[in-house]
C-alpha cells in the first residue's frame, strides 16, 4: 500500500481500478515545402473541421456539464480565430517555407510556453486550452483519431497527466468513478469538472502518479486530497464505510438543504452561496442558498477584448440580483491585479502585484474603470435586495473615497432620470490585517462586513496563495487567523453592524463550529457546500460552539485546532 498526497479537489471518496487515460503522441515531422499556398490550405480545411468538433463538443458539454463548463469550447473556437497566433503559423509557412504540422506546433507551443511561465494558476489553464486546440488541429492535418478512451470498458479511477477540457467532455461518465491528475490546482479543468459532476477528484498529486497502472487498485480521498495504491483490506474497509456514510449524509443533507440553519439551541445563522456569474443562480438555489454572499464580478471582465459597458453590467447584475428576490446578493466591485489579469486594461506590470495596485486600489486610481461598475449597481438594485462590497480595503481613507465616488454617481443618475436603489446596504472585504486590526473604525463607515479568508489568511501568514511550496501555511486554519475573525467580529457587533465570511473557509466543516462559537452572522460558500454547512449547524448547540472556539483561539498550530473540533465535535463527520 502506498500513499500519495496531492490537492484536494472535489469531496468524496472514490475506489475502483485505475485507468491510465494516455493521449496518442502526435509525431511532428518538419520538412521544409515548397508550395506554401496548398500548405495553408490544408490548414484553413483543418481549422474548418476542428470548428465544427467543437461546436459538437461544445452541445455535449452543455448538455453534461452547464453553460460555464460549456464555454471554455467557445473560448477554444476563438482561438482558432486569433489573428495573432494564426499569423505567426502563417508566416513560418509562407516566409520560412516550414510545414504547417511544424509551424503550428511550434508556435502553440511558444505561446503556451510563455503563459505557464508567468506561474499564475489561471494563465496556465489557459495554456492548456491553447495546447488542447492546437493538438485537436494536428489530429486532423495527421489524420490521428479524435479519442483515446477505448478500453475503458468498467467503472474506473481515471488518472492523467491533465485533462485538458475536450478530454474531459469526451470520456464516457458512466465509467468514471473519480479523478486523480499528477499536474493541476484547485482551479483546473479537472477540479471544475469533477466538482460540476459531484465526482471525488485529487489534482496536482505529482510524477508518482503516472508509475500507476492500468487496473491497479485505487482510493481516491477527495476530503484529504490523497490517492491510496493498492490499498490493504484493513483501509478498503474502513474507506467502504465512509463512502457508505458519505453517500447517505448526501442524500439526508439534500432533502433538508432548503431548511434554515438553527442551531439546537435555536440560534439561526444565514447560509449563502459564492457565485461567479449568472450561472451560478440554478446550482445556489437548488442547494439552499439564502441569497448570495459574493458574487465575483471578475466574470464580466474575463475571456473578452474590452470593458463590459455599463449597460451590460446593469443587465447582468439585476438578472442575478432578480432571480433571489427579496433574498440578499451582494456584489462584489471589481478585483483584479494579483492572480487575476485583464490584459486589455493595461495593468501595471509589479514585481509583487499582490501587494501592488490590486481591487479597491485599481479602481480608486481609475474612475472612468469604476464609475460604470458603481452605477450599473445602483440601478441594477432597484427593486431587489443588492448589496455592494468592495474588496481588499487597508484603510478607512479608501472606504470614504469611496464612497465619495459613489455619491457622485448618485447625483448622477437622478439628474439622469434613472431608478437608482436609494437605501443600498455598502460593505467591505476584510482581507488585510490591517482592516481587521481597524475593524473597530472601519465599521464606522460601513454596513456590513465580509472575512475574506484567502487573502487574509495569505497577508496575514505572509504566504502566498497560489505557491504550493507554502500552500499548508496560507491554507488558513491558523490561530492567528481565528485570532483576527474574533476581533473583527466583535468591532462589528459592538456598532451593531453585521459580519459574513466568505473565503473557502466558511464552507469547511471543521472550522464551522469555531465560526458560530466566534458569532460570524452569514456564512458564504461554494453550493455544493451549502447542504452539509447547514446540516451541521443544525447538529451542535451555541454553547458547545462558543466553547470550542474558546479553546481554539488558545491552540498553536492548525493541526492542534483541527484535532481539537475532530475529538470535542463528532458532529463533523456528519455521520
Ligand atoms: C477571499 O480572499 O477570501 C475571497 C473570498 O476573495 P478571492 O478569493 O476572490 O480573493
Ligand atoms: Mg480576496
Amino acid at each position: 500500500m502506498k500513499t500519495i498526497e496531492g490537492i484536494s479537489a472535489s469531496y468524496g471518496y472514490a475506489i475502483g481500478p485505475a485507468f491510465v487515460y494516455k493521449r496518442a503522441e502526435l509525431v511532428i515531422d518538419s520538412c521544409i515545402i515548397e508550395d506554401p499556398e496548398a500548405e495553408l490550405t490544408r490548414l484553413a480545411g483543418a481549422v474548418e473541421t476542428a470548428r465544427q468538433q467543437l461546436d459538437k463538443v461544445y452541445e455535449k458539454a452543455l448538455q453534461e456539464s452547464g453553460k460555464e463548463h460549456a464555454e471554455i469550447f467557445r473560448a477554444q473556437t476563438m482561438m482558432l480565430d486569433d489573428p495573432e497566433l494564426m499569423g505567426k503559423v502563417k508566416k513560418l509557412v509562407e516566409e520560412e517555407k516550414q510545414n504547417v504540422e511544424s509551424a503550428l506546433s511550434e508556435t502553440v507551443e511558444n505561446y503556451a510556453g510563455i503563459m505557464e511561465a508567468l506561474d499564475d494558476e489561471y494563465l496556465s489553464a489557459r495554456a492548456l486550452d491553447i495546447r488542447d486546440v492546437g493538438s485537436r488541429v494536428l489530429r486532423i492535418l495527421l489524420g490521428v483519431a479524435e479519442s483515446p478512451t477505448e478500453g475503458l470498458l468498467t467503472p474506473s479511477i481515471i488518472i492523467a497527466k491533465d485533462l485538458t477540457p475536450s478530454d474531459t467532455i469526451l470520456l464516457d461518465k458512466t465509467y468514471v468513478l473519480g479523478f486523480c491528475t499528477s499536474k493541476g490546482g484547485a482551479t483546473s479543468h479537472t477540479a471544475i469538472l469533477a466538482r460540476s459532476l459531484g465526482l471525488p477528484a485529487v489534482v496536482g498529486a505529482g510524477k508518482k502518479v503516472r508509475k500507476v497502472k492500468n487496473g491497479t487498485s485505487l482510493i481516491v480521498d477527495g476530503d484529504s486530497g490523497i490517492v491510496i495504491v493498492k490499498p490493504d483490506e484493513i483501509t478498503l474497509a474502513d474507506y467502504l464505510l465512509r463512502q457508505e456514510t458519505f453517500v447517505k449524509v448526501k442524500g439526508v443533507a439534500a432533502k433538508v438543504a432548503h431548511e434554515p440553519a438553527i442551531t439546537t439551541d435555536g440560534y439561526q445563522v444565514e447560509v449563502v452561496a459564492n457565485i461567479g456569474s449568472a450561472d451560478g443562480i440554478r446550482s445556489a438555489l437548488d442547494s439552499g442558498a439564502e441569497g448570495v454572499g459574493l458574487l465575483r464580478s471578475e466574470f464580466l471582465y474575463l475571456e473578452r477584448n474590452s470593458l463590459p459597458s455599463e449597460e451590460e453590467q446593469y443587465k447582468s447584475y439585476k438578472t442575478i440580483a432578480d432571480a433571489f428576490g427579496k433574498m440578499p446578493v451582494i456584489l462584489r466591485s471589481l478585483d483584479v491585479g494579483g492572480d487575476k489579469d485583464i490584459p486589455y486594461i493595461d495593468l501595471p506590470l509589479e514585481d509583487n502585484p499582490f501587494l501592488g495596485v490590486r481591487a479597491i486600489r485599481l479602481c480608486l486610481s481609475r474612475p472612468q474603470l469604476f464609475k460604470p461598475q458603481l452605477r450599473a449597481a445602483l440601478r441594477a438594485g432597484y427593486g431587489n435586495n443588492l448589496k455592494l462590497m468592495f474588496p481588499m480595503v487597508a484603510t478607512v481613507d479608501e472606504v470614504l473615497k469611496t464612497r465619495e465616488l459613489l455619491e457622485e454617481c448618485r447625483v448622477e443618475l437622478r439628474l439622469e432620470g434613472k431608478d437608482i436603489a436609494e437605501e443600498m446596504e455598502i460593505g467591505i472585504m476584510i482581507e488585510i490585517p490591517a482592516a481587521a486590526i481597524m475593524a473597530d473604525q472601519l465599521a464606522d463607515v460601513v454596513d456590513f462586513f465580509s472575512i475574506g479568508t484567502n487573502d487574509l489568511s495569505q497577508y496575514t501568514l505572509a504566504a502566498d496563495r497560489t505557491n504550493a511550496a507554502v500552500a499548508k501555511i496560507a491554507a488558513g486554519f491558523q490561530p492567528a487567523v481565528f485570532r483576527l475573525i474574533k476581533q473583527v467580529i466583535e468591532a462589528a457587533h459592538a456598532k451593531g453592524k453585521w459580519v459574513g465570511l466568505c473565503g473557502e473557509m466558511a464552507g469547511e466543516l471543521l472550522a464551522i463550529p469555531i465560526l458560530l462559537g466566534l458569532g460570524l452572522d452569514e456564512f458564504s460558500m461554494n453550493p455544493p457546500a451549502i447542504p452539509y454547512a447547514k446540516l451541521l449547524i443544525r447538529s451542535i448547540s451555541m454553547e458547545k460552539a462558543r466553547q470550542v472556539a474558546a479553546q481554539a483561539l488558545n491552540q498553536t498550530s492548525s493541526d492542534a485546532i483541527r484535532a481539537l473540533i475532530q475529538e470535542q465535535v463528532p458532529e463533523v463527520n456528519l455521520g
